[in-house]
């Protein structure tokens, strides 16, 4: 077993990316305040978190902080380079995260107005349904007031319950 060259301890990956005082306190505290900015309950930072990726945006958020810390830990043994993890950091990377399935969803959705112009009344409002549905999605897995989707104005019909979609 390899000693953490920051710490001393044993380094088992549960160690390094939940234990270690090296990171834990800084992490504990950006996890717990990006969630808050979501609109999501905190959680203490433990294996525990795994638990909580059926939310796309939270599972992001929990990617992106493995990712700073697996590469503060590098940084230290290659490098010898002290690297601290910065909270505005991992919110920007979280908030790009969202433009990919933002884009994917209005793909499909543009694709489904061009069907439905050539479709009978009542085949347009099992389309319009699927839109609602396809908004509703993404804003259930993506939005969140930390950084919420203006939605286009060709949009706005289809927005039903969405009003986090809204800025
Ligand atoms: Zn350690």
């Amino acid at each position: 077993m390899q000693h953490a060259k920051q710490c001393g301890e044993d380094e088992t990956s549960e160690h390094i990316f939940f234990n270690c005082k090296a990171h834990i306190k800084n992490t504990q505290e950006i996890f717990n305040y990006t969630l808050i900015k979501c609109g999501h309950t905190t959680h203490t930072w433990n294996v525990k978190i795994l638990n909580h990726l059926q939310i796309a945006l939270i599972a992001n958020l929990i990617a992106i902080i493995f990712e700073k810390i697996w590469h503060k830990r590098n940084k230290l043994i290659h490098d010898e380079i002290e690297i601290v993890i910065h909270r505005q950091q991992v919110i920007r990377e979280l908030i790009k995260t969202q433009r990919a399935p933002w884009d994917r969803t209005q793909a499909v959705i543009n694709k489904t107005l061009r069907i439905k112009s050539k479709q009978r009344p009542e085949e347009q409002n099992k389309l319009d349904s699927l839109i609602s549905l396809k908004l509703l999605k993404f804003s259930r897995q993506w939005n969140s007031p930390l950084h919420a989707i203006a939605l286009p104005k060709h949009l706005k019909k289809y927005n039903n319950s969405l009003s986090t979609l809204h800025k």
